[in-house]
């Protein structure tokens, strides 16, 4: 019998109590989720089948960044406001952070919408720029929009899901959003199922033999490291561009993993990487912290 979402978070703050608080935070997310009814996403992508088919052969995702423009956030800004909420709530640099972002909007007369799409549709000097405005690090901002707009994105995955049929993509990052990929499951076959960072979609690989980012290959320079005997997790990393992504070798198809749940259980990798001086794949190389974002500019080899 499967095992269910509650139940697997249960096991994993008993196993891991150190991992509880995040935990917790997450399980919290995850009712808000549940409460609230998504925004519809379509209208930000061009269905002609010329476009889907052009973007197919070239690597572009489906959506561009500046079509966030055109969608309307109203569901999702209580989302983030019921987030804020719980940031709040739980005390200590949670709740100062927290306080920081809502003051913020009150001063400025912002709405969360407002935010939500100044910031996904404006580049990475914009995101540092009213980051250090709100002294809210750019990271957690991007982390409580990707989590805001999950259930969102969750229902277009739904929607387009006879257009992504036999889908046909081995380009590292999401045919959708064109997140980056920050986890890899290791399927039978040779096939590697990639989770979007942002979105958190999944599809399934023909990987390269070497750095899925520069295309390195070399054994000697492109290693899996840190293997962890329990978690399966380990950090594919590559010296000749510096970028790494988490791999999970778990090979049956059938268990489909939960990516937060892997992006909580891979925090202590994550931290590894940047001390050896690798960057996530799909990152800036200049960045040390982790800001992964949705939406092309120009399309990517
Ligand atoms: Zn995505
Ligand atoms: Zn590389």
């Amino acid at each position: 019998m499967a095992i269910s979402k509650e139940q697997q978070l249960s096991a994993h703050i008993r196993a891991r109590p150190h991992l509880r608080e995040i935990f917790q935070f997450y399980q919290k997310i995850e009712e808000i989720w549940h409460a609230s009814p998504p925004d519809d996403f379509l209208p930000a992508i061009d269905l002609r089948d010329q476009n889907v088919r052009e973007r197919r052969k070239t690597g572009r995702a489906l959506i561009d960044r500046q079509s966030f423009d055109r969608l309307s956030f109203a569901n999702s800004e209580v989302q983030l406001r019921k987030i804020i909420t719980v940031m709040r709530q739980g005390g200590g640099e949670k709740e100062v952070l927290a306080q920081r972002l809502s003051s913020f909007l009150r001063v400025s007369g912002r709405s969360e919408s407002w935010l939500i799409k100044t910031v996904l549709t404006r580049d990475d000097a914009y995101l540092d720029r009213i980051s250090l405005e709100m002294e809210v690090p750019g990271p957690l901002l991007m982390h409580l929009i990707k989590m805001t707009l999950r259930i969102s994105f969750e229902r277009l995955h739904e929607t387009l899901r006879t257009v992504l049929n036999d889908l046909d993509w081995d380009f590292p990052l999401c045919p959708i959003c064109g997140g980056s990929p920050f986890l890899g499951q290791s399927l039978s076959e040779g096939k590697r199922r990639y989770f979007c960072f942002f979105c958190s979609f999944s599809w399934v690989s023909n990987p390269p033999e070497g750095c899925p980012a520069c295309g390195l290959i070399d054994p000697d320079r492109v290693n899996l490291l840190y293997k962890h005997p329990e978690e399966n997790q380990a950090i594919l990393a590559c010296e000749g561009c510096q970028a790494y992504i988490k791999i999970v070798d778990q090979r049956s198809e059938t268990e489909v993993l939960n990516p937060d749940f892997q992006e909580i259980l891979g925090i202590h990798l994550d931290m590894a990487a940047g001390e050896m001086g690798f960057h996530p794949l799909g990152q800036s190389p200049q960045r040390s912290e982790l800001i992964i974002r949705p939406g092309n500019t120009d399309p990517r080899p």
